[in-house]
């Protein structure tokens, strides 16, 4: 059947008729972070790449970022204002960098021909708890952004931003416009949620420090939460977390390039596993160990039950009985940020918890290999350790879980070791 024109015959519903072709008509969600809605040239180039998708028969919804620079200038302007702030006008003012953004981007869209209108958290609305500052997304309605769809509307929404049972807008939590854009598809049964970013996709490892890094085509939820959690900052971690529970296709990519990106799936879009995909390293790690602390029972609850009653996290833990017994080395893990805290803290409780010395090192690097693909293959430990001992590099703490290996170690040879892993579980770009 030649088909000369859409109007000439009832289309089926979730079809589209483009360039003389029937097409099954997809709901795509498109997220720009701050980089690509940076001025008025960026974000006109937003607009086209939208038109992309338009034009491929798609409906579309964009959630949009604040211009970079902005949502921290605002975030300063409410510390002058007032040191301990109210965090509901603290809200009020740094969930403006996005309506500002999807406003522009909504302009630019119309400016080229494509309809388009904006929408703030509470139009849609998307709600959430009313932890301001840090709100958690609890339910979006699509309903009337659909409807918008059936018009041949895209739906341009400011990110990051939500409202609160009680009516007032929240904000949630600083890269917040990832977990807005994951929930959007959600909602929407998106067919894919594409995250624009200044970076092509998820690599290896960090390719500024080792230049044989590869692009990966495709990662697991798991996997990238992993990632994510150690500091590769290209996604928000609930935003990993969201995707991974509803099931949401995510892809990196960038909105400078036009190369597809990395695939953020289940483990089952997934067919030739790596045993270890990619390997992953944090800075913010800080090291105190307790020397010679009594052997018996309730000590480490002694020592880690107060450094939680302070908020501060604790990471990697080894405990050794020292040589004649009776006493034991603790050694632990925290952020650097925590670290005059902690060691405070432990100073002022010498004689509850009764060791001999404390050391403290923040000249430390942790580590890690990461791979679904661990689960299912033996050794990963062993090379991993072989390869480190090979460099001449001491590991001082070890932790594990089912899919990631870390190991703390000097600073000094984080490039070395990088290196040396990545190649070791055959990573390397050819
Ligand atoms: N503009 C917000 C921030 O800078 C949210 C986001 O960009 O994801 O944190
Ligand atoms: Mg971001």
């Amino acid at each position: 059947m030649t088909v000369q024109s859409a109007a000439a015959v009832h289309l089926p519903e979730g079809c589209c008729f483009v360039d003389g072709r029937f097409l099954a008509m997809a709901c795509i969600v498109q997220k720009f972070g701050g980089t690509s809605v940076a001025d008025l040239d960026r974000i006109h180039n937003v607009a086209r790449r939208v038109k992309a998708e338009v034009d491929r028969g798609n409906d579309v919804a964009v959630v949009v970022s604040a211009m970079a620079g902005a949502t921290n200038q605002l975030v300063d302007y409410v510390s002058q204002a007032s040191a301990l702030h109210d965090t509901r006008e603290y809200d009020a003012v740094v969930s403006s960098g996005e309506q500002v953004t999807a406003g522009l981007l909504a302009l630019c869209l119309q400016e080229i021909g494509v309809p388009a209108r904006s929408w703030m958290g509470w139009q849609i609305p998307i709600h959430t708890d009313d932890v301001h500052g840090k709100a958690r997304i609890t339910d979006v309605e699509p309903d009337r952004i659909k409807e918008k769809f059936g018009e041949g509307q895209v739906a341009v929404v400011a990110g990051f931003q939500g409202i609160s049972p009680n009516g007032r807008i929240t904000t949630l939590g600083r890269g917040g416009s990832d977990t807005s854009a994951v929930a959007l598809a959600a909602a929407l049964g998106a067919e894919r949620c594409d995250i624009f970013t200044d970076v092509d996709g998820v690599y290896t490892t960090d390719p500024r420090i080792v230049p044989k890094a590869r692009k990966l085509e495709k990662i697991t939820y798991e996997e990238m939460l992993e990632m994510a959690s150690l500091g590769a900052k290209v996604l928000q971690t609930r935003s990993v977390e969201l995707a991974m529970n509803k099931g949401v296709r995510v892809q990196v990519l960038s909105s400078f390039e036009d190369t597809p990106g990395t695939l953020v799936v289940d483990e089952d879009e997934i067919v030739e596993k790596q045993v270890v995909s990619g390997i992953a390293y944090s800075r913010d790690e800080a090291k105190i160990t307790l020397v010679q602390v009594e052997d018996r029972p309730g000590v480490a609850a002694g020592i880690f039950g107060p450094l939680a009653d302070a908020n501060i996290n604790v990471d990697m833990i080894v405990q050794n009985v020292s040589p004649g017994g009776g006493a034991t080395d603790l050694t632990f893990t925290v952020t650097r940020a925590d670290l005059s805290r902690a060691v405070k803290l432990l100073e002022g409780r010498r004689d509850e918890i009764s060791y001999k010395d404390l050391i403290h090192d923040d000249g430390v690097v942790k580590v890690s290999v990461i791979g679904v693909g661990m689960r299912s293959h033996a050794g990963v430990a062993k090379s991993m350790f072989t390869t480190l001992a090979d460099k001449g590099i001491n590991i001082q703490v070890i932790s594990t879980s089912e899919i990631k290996i870390s190991v703390l170690i000097d600073e000094e040879y984080t490039e070395l070791a990088l290196r040396a892993l990545h190649t070791a579980y055959g990573l390397d770009a050819d």
